[in-house]
């Protein structure tokens, strides 16, 4: 799936099992990270873009590197060590990032049928076992569009009711700014609903 699929799923998941913004970070944090074995993508466009040799490191390390047992762990870890509550943290990270495999294993097909990305669960050392779904969503398939409007929509109105956003995973000032702008629109909102309704 798309990293804000996997941004906005793992933030409403981070919402409703943390008890501090800043564990709240670090799981939503724990279901983008795995895609950080594709950051290769820039070195192989860059070595086109200068004419040098091209290189292959988006084929060959994304969904091998992170995306298996070992990255889990990894990245499990790494954000226990900043989180309050240590355990919760720990154990959430594992399942967001697991989550964040199964959502890949069905939906993350390239445009041609044969372009199918498995999971390697024991990359990167061993490429079996190789979990593999031939019927893969594309990437940008209806169903992973949906699931993603509808993600976007019960982020917003979680941001609203608890006062603070997905935004806040990268920036809390920004997240302030936002928050304020999303509550003028949904007060300008129910203003020109309660207005309408008196003139009918
Ligand atoms: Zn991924």
């Amino acid at each position: 799936m798309s990293p804000l699929t996997h941004l906005l799923g793992s933030w409403v998941i981070a919402v409703h099992t943390t008890k501090t913004p800043r564990d709240c970070r670090l799981v939503t944090l724990a279901g983008i990270l795995p895609d950080l074995d594709g950051l290769g993508l820039i070195g192989d466009l860059c070595s086109r873009g200068f004419g040098l040799r091209p290189t292959q490191f988006y084929a060959h390390y994304h969904h091998y590197l992170l995306h298996g047992a070992l990255g889990a762990a990894l990245i499990a870890i790494a954000l226990t060590l900043f989180a309050e509550s240590r355990w919760r943290v720990l154990i959430l990270a594992l399942l967001v990032t697991h989550i964040h495999f199964l959502c890949d294993f069905l939906g993350s097909r390239g445009p041609s049928p044969e372009d199918l990305w498995p999971i390697f669960y024991l990359g990167p050392f061993d490429k079996d076992p190789m979990w593999i779904w031939k019927g893969q969503w594309r990437l940008d398939a209806w169903p992973l569009r949906v699931v993603t409007v509808a993600l976007f929509c019960w982020s917003l109105q979680l941001a609203i009711s608890r006062k603070f956003s997905v935004v806040g995973t990268f920036n809390a000032r920004v997240d302030a700014v936002f928050i304020s702008v999303l509550q003028k629109w949904r007060e300008d909102i129910l203003c020109s609903i309660s207005r309408w309704g008196k003139l009918k």
